[in-house]
């Protein structure tokens, strides 16, 4: 896909998508998340992620001021992705398409509220 056609801007979003409570670490992601720390991928096992399901990993969470949770990666000051090389395949992937429907609610209602740092709950 064009750069040029896609329709949100992360810089301006306080990282909603990273709140998600199941963001889901294949074994690949595992590796490469390890290899970008110099850790052994049990000892990433251990600190950066767990099983929601036996079937499912996913990322740790930590307490945020604006979405109750968040990514334990994620700069909770400058509200951005702390291993953006190295996250995995479902953060690459996500929105799947040009458009992110948080983005859109959040510019209707920045323009609505007359405030360009207003965060609406989602
Ligand atoms: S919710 Fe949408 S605009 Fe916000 S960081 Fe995620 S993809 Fe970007
Ligand atoms: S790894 Fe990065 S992009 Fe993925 S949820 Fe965490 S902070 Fe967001």
């Amino acid at each position: 896909m064009a750069k040029s056609s896609i329709r949100y801007d992360c810089s301006k979003c306080p990282g909603y998508c990273c709140s998600y409570d199941r963001i889901e670490v294949k074994d690949s992601d595992v590796k490469r998340i390890a290899k970008h720390f110099g850790v052994t991928v049990e000892e990433a096992e251990r600190k950066y992620f767990r099983w929601y399901t036996p079937d499912e990993r996913i990322l740790k969470h930590r307490k945020d001021e604006i979405y109750g949770s968040i990514c334990r990666f994620f700069d909770r000051d400058e509200r951005h992705c702390t291993i953006y090389k190295a996250r995995p395949a479902v953060c690459r992937s996500y929105p799947n398409g040009n458009k992110c429907g948080y983005y859109d609610f959040l510019v209707f209602e920045r323009k609505h509220q007359d405030d360009d740092e207003f965060i609406p709950s989602a």
